[in-house]
């Protein structure tokens, strides 16, 4: 037989293509089947029988993908679902849907609905699983309940002075807030304990480097001194491991007092990196002050009084003195514009006009 008889069909159709399996002819074959063949050969899907889904019963998150997060159980169903749901490599994922039926207080069961694409095919998976949810203790837990810390943060007040009214309350609260507000990208980040103790209190926390930045956070914000000092405290991967103590002295003055210094009244509007920014009260001239400086306070915002403006010309502003109802003429400071009230300060007999737009509540 020539070659040329052997050829039954036009050239154009070279090459033939048959399914190896059915022996139907078929315009594409995929690994030499026909395209009903191949979706039919193999799973391409693997569903598990059994997900076991984990939350903390202490601080009620749940677990994903190893990681700790403030979810909730459907959430985490899926996502623990679709990750023990193996795919074939290659083979798309297009789209899903899980039917979650309730059957008791942990167990669900969860149809899967797979929509799938294989080498340009369309193809549909279904596959029906066990769900159990389980209580545990997340490892953060485990460290709070075990009294675990990195470090302590000590506050305390001025050498010879006590915390003003209030005032501790308020640094621990800034202090929790923050920490909370840490732990759910950073779940190291937690309070083991807060103890008074010295006339100040001691927070001890699982992280040290978040520690570190609470510290820093009260000296910026307090004008606040800072020692650190650390301890040996184990061995950990060969390596020892220290816990710190940042101890964190709180300065005799705040933001918003007002202070006399070599016979001048200032009003202390902030802190910078290593002073004080005040604000002398007949010139509303800024001054910087070195941390050391000798500085007398006189009192805090409950110095502040509201007088009325009765007049101004363009240097000097008439004030009625709300306590003897006199007329007093106070010089115009630098960037001075009047309204109606302004507000007044008065030491010694005088009248001080304090500049409201410096007024400024100290926070961490
Ligand atoms: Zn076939
Ligand atoms: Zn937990």
């Amino acid at each position: 037989m020539s070659s040329t008889e052997s050829i039954k069909f036009p050239l154009s159709r070279w090459p033939f293509m048959y399914c190896v399996k059915c022996g139907l002819e078929a315009d594409e074959l995929y690994e030499h089947l026909c395209p009903a063949c191949f979706v039919s050969s193999r799973a391409f899907v693997k569903f598990p029988s059994d997900v076991i889904i984990y939350s903390c019963r202490s601080c009620e998150r749940f677990e994903i993908l190893g990681d700790w997060q403030d979810s909730d159980l459907n959430e985490t169903l899926e996502a623990a679902v679709m990750q023990n749901i193996f795919i074939e490599k290659g083979v798309e994922l297009l789209d899903y849907d899980l039917d979650v039926r309730q059957e008791s207080d942990i167990h669900y069961s969860v149809t899967a609905h797979l929509c799938l694409k294989i080498a340009g095919l369309e193809l549909k998976k279904e596959g029906k699983m066990r769900v159990r949810h389980r209580d545990t203790t997340c490892p953060t837990c485990q460290k709070i309940h075990g009294n675990y810390y990195e470090a302590i943060i000590q506050i305390r007040p001025a050498a010879g002075k006590k915390f003003r009214k209030g005032e501790m309350e308020t640094i621990s609260e800034d202090i929790r807030k923050r920490v909370d507000a840490a732990f759910s990208s950073n779940p190291g980040v937690f309070i083991t304990k807060e103890e008074d103790i010295h006339g100040g209190r001691d927070f001890y926390l699982g992280n040290r480097s978040y520690a570190h930045r609470i510290a820093r956070g009260l000296v910026k914000n307090y004008g606040a001194t800072y020692t650190e000092s650390s301890s040996l405290w184990g061995m950990k991967d060969g390596k020892e491991i220290y816990r710190m103590t940042y101890l964190v002295r709180l300065p005799p003055y705040r933001a918003g007092d007002f202070i006399e210094k070599d016979g001048k009244l200032y009003l202390l509007a902030s802190f910078g990196s290593d002073r004080l920014q005040c604000i002398e009260l007949e010139t509303w001239g800024e001054f910087p002050f070195g941390r050391n400086e000798r500085l007398k306070v006189l009192g805090g915002k409950e110095m502040i009084q509201m007088a009325v403006v009765v007049s101004e010309s363009s240097s000097e502003v008439q004030l009625m003195d709300p306590q003897t109802y006199r007329t007093i003429d106070l010089k115009k400071p630098d960037g001075f514009t009047a309204s109606e009230n302004v507000l007044i300060i008065r030491h010694e007999e005088r009248l001080y006009l304090v500049p409201h737009s410096a007024l400024k509540k100290g926070e961490l």
